[in-house]
């Protein structure tokens, strides 16, 4: 069984629909090597204590949609799983078991697929290395020494080492992206409003948006036709009819009718690492060579975008974690009066870049400060939307590197917030302006001894998301690529 856990979920259910596998079997092997390997990666932090087979019979009727079914996955921790830690990364939710499940979680779990646990994060989503977790960094598994990318830093590890096929994660300027890009696999930011926000943790609710971590662009097309649903418990939830996002991304793609956009701002070597940059623009012949039509695009307010993005999340997350007072969730607060409680519980139980963010927001938001910050990046988002909007007039898709650098050493930024802000370059602009995107792998580069991932990004307006699925799934084709895990992966799977 263990050497099948290398695969791709929607090959592996063509094989358990035929009963050539069997899904229960396969669910407790995955099971066991995650919790068996996961010493060296800290990627879950929390199991789900159902280590038996789940019993579940087979339920695969050959003419609905294909879905994501009757297969192991993880999600990241700060999703609702009904009676399972839900703590966002933060010692200030150490110990809540929600009474409820996250509405994709429902979904996932509808489809008889087993949670196997949460997985590892920066505490409340907010970091793009992992390293701002209260359990401590994950690891990169392409080397141990290394991030693997965040907010969503388990979740990408996970599926990179083989402990999950599929893993939820989050994207609210990167999240899903960027570790993506660091482990080498496929991360998939939809469109703000298909999916339901119902039971995730907020940090910045305009920018939220769930998503996923897979080994290919087609499981996460099968992810969607499970996930994808109305939510009347989500009032920003936009989906009103069903896609199928599977059968969509199979479509051929008419490389000489597709206009490729390429932004000269993120292709600057002063920017992008030599090797990062190399690979973008071998992905990007080969588009040219397919019969793509390769246009540059000037983004000239590329470089407001950190700030406008810093400073709304860092507004709305100010809000947000208000609700964080040590009545419900937390330690017993210590303290005579109100005040002394809620000072103790929030400065034991935040991390220092989560009190960064609610300083900062708070300040942005105050009056006399309003109309300076948080006013002007709120015009600036819709400066960029339009600017975005404008280039999708002359370009079907937009092409850039997912991040100016691959995975970094633990440790190597954690003091520097603004080297670690400008991590998010190349993706903010995607949340900012509610498009769609992908991180697709497309190579490795040497750094320092060890040979790591680089990625892609593809981008397409919001709602295109079945475009954008059938593009990057034709790019795996086109350049060739298929998942293989770390060298010491495969050794312990014997595949
Ligand atoms: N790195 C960005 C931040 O810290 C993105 C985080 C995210 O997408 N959740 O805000």
């Amino acid at each position: 069984m263990r050497e099948l856990l290398a695969r791709t979920a929607h090959e592996l259910l063509a094989d358990v629909s035929s009963g050539e596998i069997d899904h229960n079997e396969l669910q407790e092997a995955q099971y066991a090597f995650a919790r068996e390997i996961d010493g060296e990666l800290n990627n879950f932090t929390a199991w789900d204590e159902v280590v038996e087979s789940q019993g579940w019979d087979l339920d695969l009727s050959p003419d609905r949609m294909q879905t994501f079914s009757h297969m192991p996955f993880a999600a990241k921790d700060l999703f609702a799983t009904k009676g399972l830690s839900t703590t966002s990364g933060s010692n200030i939710l150490k110990g809540y078991e929600p009474s409820f499940d996250a509405s994709i979680v429902a979904h996932l779990r509808q489809e008889k697929n087993h949670l196997m646990g949460k997985t590892n994060m920066d505490e409340f989503a907010m970091g793009s290395s992992g390293e701002n977790s209260a359990y401590g960094p994950s690891r990169n598994p392409w080397d141990l020494a290394r991030v693997a990318g965040g907010s969503s830093s388990g979740s990408a590890s996970a599926v990179a080492a083989c402990q999950s096929f599929m893993a939820l994660g989050t994207d609210t300027g990167g999240s899903i992206r960027i570790p993506a890009s660091f482990c080498g696999v496929v991360g998939y930011r939809p469109t703000y409003g298909l999916l339901s926000r119902y039971g995730m943790v907020a940090y910045s609710s305009s920018c939220d948006q769930a998503g996923t971590f897979t080994r290919c662009t087609l499981d996460a097309a099968l992810a969607m036709n499970t996930m994808s649903h109305p939510d009347p418990l989500d009032s920003t939830c936009r989906v009103t009819e069903r896609i199928d996002y599977y059968a969509d991304a199979r479509k051929p793609i008419h490389w000489n009718k597709l206009r490729v956009g390429v932004i000269s701002q993120f292709m600057d070597p002063e920017r992008v690492d030599n090797a990062v940059l190399a690979n973008c623009q071998r992905s990007i012949d080969i588009l040219r060579e397919a019969g793509a039509e390769i246009i540059e695009l000037d983004f000239s307010i590329a470089q407001y975008c950190i700030p406008a993005y810093y400073v709304i999340t860092a507004a709305e997350c100010s809000s947000n974690l208000a609700r964080y007072d040590g009545v419900r969730f937390g330690d017993e607060p210590q303290g005579d009066d109100l005040l002394e409680r809620y000072l103790d519980v929030r400065s034991r139980g935040f991390g220092e870049e989560v009190k960064r963010r609610i300083l900062l927001g708070t300040y942005v938001l105050s009056s006399g400060y309003f109309d300076a910050y948080y006013n002007r990046a709120r015009a600036m988002r819709g400066e960029i939307a339009r600017t975005m909007s404008e280039m999708f007039r002359k370009v079907d898709v937009i092409v850039c590197p997912t991040s100016p650098n691959v995975a970094f050493g633990i440790g190597e930024k954690a003091d520097d917030p603004v080297a670690m802000y400008m991590s998010d370059l190349f993706t903010v602009f995607v949340n900012l302006a509610g498009l769609c995107g992908v991180s697709m792998p497309n190579g490795f580069a040497d750094s320092d001894g060890s040979s790591l991932p680089t990625s892609i990004q593809f981008v397409c307006p919001g709602f295109h998301d079945s475009l954008l699925l059938r593009i990057c799934s034709q790019f795996e084709e086109l350049s060739a690529w298929r998942f293989t895990p770390p060298a010491w992966i495969t050794e312990k799977l014997g595949a």
